[in-house]
């Protein structure tokens, strides 16, 4: 016997056109990009899948579903890694996917700020600030994928931070959407406005339980006149603390990265993109790659920033806090070595699933932590494979539990993956850390905030939830565990 018909489907038709639905029906293959998530941990099952077009859309869709009830799952390209954005597999929550709401609003060059929809995919946006002859400095592995919705809702991170702060900090104003379906019209490029609470900044990281982010407005800046990148090889972790030190004193602000890359995570890559071949791998144990960006007259930027990264590598190697160095001669060699370090992420997921810890611990703590979790490790699980790489100059590392060679990953995880978690989360606490950095919680690590989260903070995070999202339609489960 067919299910009843669900009154929502034809409400929801009614709000964005048909074709802009998916009923729980439709051919497999057409709901698992929406209902799975990036690295195939969980396919979810939906209520039905809703793509507004505009955020009078997605007031429509709010009242609708809020009118029967129904629970809303937001997303957006659907690349996070901590199961916030897809629905769970009860068949009761409504994806509401914010890809068609994708246009620029506005681009103020003297302000420099861009207004744009939140479904925009984060390349595009990048490429429309290039276009003006400014940059947007948010990068991401997923960049080709993932929405500024999404980035400002996980308040995303990536590999400019160290400059530029993370997508909160590149954040001047929102459109939201509320539960309620009210609207909240925060666009704005104001780099001052002491009004009152400052609510932006509840949103950005909220992760989809207080409001659907419609539009934002971001900081751009000037384009660098010129960027260039050094690869070093580190004998150790200390050296790799040792050679940021020394790049930050050295480089000054100019400096726009800092990453790290473990052995093995470079074993992977050379394993599975053969055709790149990491440098100096595998002969030190950690790789550092180094940017730096200047903003001098065009024709004197690029020897400048060569000249600067040179003298740099000559004092390190003389100091011993590098090993060994390679130094991009061109563009192409620099935007190679960058796509190295971004394959890290896709070689690990073609090599299986592991246990992921997307942690961040005072700099200085790095070391400690390092030998205290890996001694740890493998005392308790011989043979598993650390695959540690991460944003050194944030002090945010992926510190990547992978099973032993030939052994099955699943069964792996299912038997080990509660305790690794527990083994590296204590860890990181000793430390003085945080067991999210950049990621965010989504469901993944809701049951584990508790244990690492200040009693109050919850308790204060419970009661905006409850303010703002009394009937708790928005993402429940997410960030905070049902009470
Ligand atoms: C290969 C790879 C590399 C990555 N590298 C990084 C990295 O360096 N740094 C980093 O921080 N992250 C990284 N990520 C994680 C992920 O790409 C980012 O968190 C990204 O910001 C998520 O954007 P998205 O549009 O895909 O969001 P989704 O995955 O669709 O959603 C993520 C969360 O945001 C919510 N959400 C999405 N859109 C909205 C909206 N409009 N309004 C309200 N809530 C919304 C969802 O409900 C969900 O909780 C990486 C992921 C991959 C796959």
């Amino acid at each position: 016997m067919s299910p009843p018909p669900d009154p929502l489907l034809d409400a929801l038709r009614a709000c964005v056109g048909a074709p802009y639905v998916l009923a729980p029906d439709a051919p497999p293959a057409e709901l698992e990009p929406y209902e799975r998530d990036w690295r195939g941990r969980q396919r979810g099952r939906a209520r039905a899948v809703v793509r507004p077009g505009n955020t009078a859309e997605v007031v429509a869709v709010v009242r609708a579903c809020a009118a029967a009830g129904a629970a809303i799952v937001p997303q957006g390209g659907n690349t996070g890694l901590v199961l916030g954005g897809v629905p769970d597999p009860s068949g009761t929550e409504v994806l509401l996917c914010t890809r068609r709401l994708n246009r620029i609003r506005a681009l103020d060059a003297a302000n420099l700020t861009l207004t744009l929809e939140a479904g925009c995919v984060l390349q595009t946006a990048q490429q429309a600030a290039a276009d003006a002859g400014l940059w947007l400095p948010l990068s991401l592995a997923s960049e080709g994928s993932c929405t500024i919705g999404g980035n400002l809702a996980t308040n995303a991170g990536g590999t400019q931070v160290l400059r530029f702060g993370n997508a909160r900090d590149l954040c001047l104003g929102l459109e939201v959407v509320c539960p309620s379906g009210e609207v909240w019209h925060g666009l704005g490029g104001l780099r001052k406005d002491n009004t009152g609470y400052d609510l932006r900044h509840l949103y950005i990281g909220s992760e989809g339980t207080l409001g659907i982010l419609t539009a934002a407005t971001l900081k751009l800046q000037p384009q660098a006149a010129a960027q260039g990148c050094a690869w070093v090889g580190v004998p150790s972790l200390q050296a790799a603390l040792d050679l940021l030190a020394l790049a930050q004193r050295q480089l000054g602000p100019g400096l726009s990265g800092f990453e790290l890359m473990g052995q093995l995570a470079l074993q992977l890559v050379a394993q599975h993109f053969p055709e790149l071949r990491p440098p100096l791998w595998p002969h030190w144990p950690y790789c550092v790659l180094i940017e730096l960006s200047e903003s001098a007259a065009p024709e004197q930027a690029q020897a400048l920033v060569h000249s600067r990264l040179q003298a740099l590598l000559q004092t390190a190697l003389e100091q011993g806090c590098a090993a060994d160095a390679v130094l991009a001669e061109t563009l192409a060699q620099a935007q190679r070595l960058w796509h190295m370090r971004e394959c890290i992420p896709l070689a690990q997921a073609q090599e299986g699933l592991n246990a992921k810890h997307d942690i961040s611990l005072p700099i200085s703590r790095i070391p400690a932590f390092c030998a205290e979790a890996e001694a740890l490790l493998a005392q308790a699980l011989p043979g598993a494979r650390l695959v540690n790489f991460g944003h050194l100059g944030d002090g945010n590392l992926h510190y990547n539990v992978q099973c032993p060679t030939g052994a099955d990953a699943a069964a792996f995880l299912r038997q080990h993956e509660a305790r690794i978690n527990a083994l590296v989360f204590d860890c990181v606490q000793r430390h003085g850390g945080s067991i999210s950095a950049e990621h965010g919680i989504g469901t993944l690590r809701a049951a584990t905030l508790p244990r690492y989260k200040d009693a109050q903070a919850l308790a204060l995070m419970r009661q905006i939830k409850q303010a703002l999202d009394p009937l708790g339609l928005l993402n429940p489960g997410r960030v905070l565990v049902r009470a």
